[in-house]
């Protein structure tokens, strides 16, 4: 791989990882520490949102890291979301977009006391950085920040520009900061080579006996569509009730959704992302593999069992509210069900609303599109460069580590710039055991010391890597 001229040297940390780059490993650790402790929560309800903590941050940013705010253009944009371009030596190259967001969601009061430490302390203990951020999606831009500081301050020079993206409404849809951006570079006529955005993390220790991680790169995204089911009928009293009520009619419509789910498509993707560890398994294995959230790919009835192969299988349904009725002794006159699709590559918004009005099969049923329905994101290349340098990268820096292309089930947001390139890669180079799934989002939140410095590490070469003509 290309190195950074004369910056590289052996430094070891007090937490054993050694990097290969002469970062200063207790200053970044304490600049992603201290970035924890601001409050970016974004909440549904825009008008409760406190911006204090964001405006804080964006000037918290500009203290810690003066060589890319005076080497670099920033524009803010949407109020909050920041867009840098670091320009390149090459004009001819297109430039590359490595983007994330640095607004969080709440922890709920009640949940607090759950936490081991701080939610917004970003605290280092027993080897670990705890706090709301510290996976999602902090670690993701302060290990970008950390890498560019360093490369311009080592007197490096890109050949393609760069472009970092800091959202700050990822968690509410990113409708300003992402959506924004994406307008405001179409307009300036950029092509982006690739783009670089949060995704699956290298997965740890997730099938017994099989210790190689395994990477993911999310090279396509789930969409998402609620519908709601209404149903209306004659009211009155319920001591001479229709044979069936609003309640039942509607619970047989969601018994038959539920009886018959969307086909499953164990097909391309989803077979390349498991076939890197087929050699590692024992027969034993296989066999036992639907009982974790991985799979070996047998048989699609199988993975169907196991809520996580399944939303990486098929379209998913989440029936998530229901209400009918206000009092005991009245028959209620309307009903109505909200469920939530998680929409497969295959599926598209169409075909759902097809297969709902199929499956519930009762006209007087309406069957209403909610607002912000999406289809999923298109699947991107993994024959192209960008998608072949971040592999090689990723193998470069954890080593042993299998990497392979999958469907991010969750969403990012990624999803906006489809119109600027076709070369679209969710990827954080987060090590993820099992158990650290429960933590995005929710408690004890926390990312291990030596792997915060591994992902600048990472940072460094991967920019290095995408830097000149791929
Ligand atoms: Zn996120």
């Amino acid at each position: 791989m290309i190195s950074c001229s004369g910056s590289k040297q052996a430094q070891v940390s007090d937490t054993g990882f050694t990097p290969s780059y002469a970062f200063d490993t207790e200053k970044s650790i304490e600049r992603f520490s201290k970035s924890i402790q601001f409050q970016t929560v974004s909440l549904e309800d825009l008008s409760e949102i406190d911006y204090e903590p964001f405006e804080e941050f964006i000037t918290f940013l500009e203290e810690s890291y003066p060589s890319l705010h005076s080497n670099a253009e920033l524009q803010r944009i949407g109020e909050y979301s920041l867009l840098f371009k670091w320009k390149g030596t090459n004009p001819d190259l297109n430039p590359g977009l490595l983007m994330g967001h640095y607004d969080v969601v709440p922890v709920k009061e009640d949940a607090i006391e759950l936490w081991s430490y701080e939610p917004f302390g970003g605290e280092i203990e027993e080897g670990f950085i705890w706090g709301r951020g510290t996976l999602d999606d902090k670690s993701g831009i302060f290990s970008v920040l950390e890498a560019v500081e360093f490369l311009i301050e080592s007197g490096h020079q890109n050949e393609r520009t760069f472009y970092l993206a800091l959202h700050h409404d990822e968690e509410i849809g990113g409708l300003n900061g992402a959506k924004q951006i994406s307008e405001f570079l179409e307009s300036e006529g950029v092509h982006l080579e690739f783009l670089v955005d949060e995704g699956p993390p290298v997965a740890e220790n997730i099938i017994d006996n099989i210790d190689v991680p395994l990477a993911m790169i999310g090279v396509a995204e789930k969409g998402s569509l609620n519908l709601e089911l209404v149903y209306r009928q004659e009211g009155g009293h319920s001591s001479m009730p229709p044979r069936q009520t609003v309640i039942s009619i509607l619970s047989r419509a969601i018994n038959r959704i539920e009886r018959r789910p969307m086909d499953a498509h164990y097909n391309g993707l989803i077979k390349e992302t498991f076939e890197p560890l087929i050699p590692y398994m024992s027969f034993t294995q296989r066999l036992a593999f639907n009982n974790t959230w991985l799979f070996s790919g047998k048989i699609k009835r199988e993975l169907g069992k196991n809520p996580a192969t399944n939303a990486a299988l098929r379209t998913t349904a989440a029936k998530t509210i229901f209400e009918a009725g206000f009092k005991e002794n009245v028959l209620p006159v309307e009903g109505r069900v909200i469920i939530n699709f998680r929409l497969h590559p295959n599926d598209t918004i169409e075909d759902v609303v097809e297969y709902v009005r199929q499956r519930v099969n009762n006209p007087d049923i309406v069957i209403n599109v909610m607002d912000r329905a999406r289809n999923p994101s298109p699947v991107s290349d993994t024959r192209a460069r960008p998608y072949q340098v971040l592999k090689q990268t990723i193998e470069d820096i954890f080593d042993q580590a299998l990497v392979s292309p999958s469907l991010f089930v969750a969403a990012s947001d990624s999803r906006h710039f489809h119109n600027l390139t076709d070369n679209v890669y969710r990827f954080r180079p987060i090590r993820a055991t099992h158990d650290d799934r429960a933590r995005v989002h929710g408690i004890d939140e926390r990312i291990r010391v030596d792997n915060y410095l591994e992902m600048i590490q990472f940072q460094i070469e991967l920019i290095q890597n995408l830097s000149g003509e791929l």
